[in-house]
């Protein structure tokens, strides 16, 4: 049986919930893409490109420092399937 813990009513206490984290991350439109590879060259510290030539994009957070680098590929994407995404972790 699952241990639960009542934290609504007069006196509740909510203690240690984890802050969240805004993040931004990149991700790709599969159904858009047609590989052109112009993001793994504009943003190789994200992007790799799989045997066929289609990107596999990297889910770790875009770093301030990599921000307009990440623009960029976002802006180059022929196909406008390259986006950031804004959210809380
Ligand atoms: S630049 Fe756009 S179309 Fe080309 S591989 Fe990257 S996401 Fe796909």
């Amino acid at each position: 049986m699952m241990a639960t813990r009542r934290v609504s009513g007069l006196g509740a206490q909510v203690t240690s919930l984890p802050a969240p984290k805004w993040r931004v991350t990149l991700v790709v439109d599969p159904t858009m893409c047609d590989g052109h590879g112009v993001c793994a060259e504009l943003l190789p510290e994200r992007v790799k490109m799989d045997q066929w030539g289609f990107p596999i994009i990297s889910d770790e957070e875009i770093p301030t420092a990599l921000a307009d680098h990440a623009r960029r590929a976002v802006a180059s994407c022929p196909r406008l399937a390259l986006h950031l995404v804004e959210g809380l972790q």
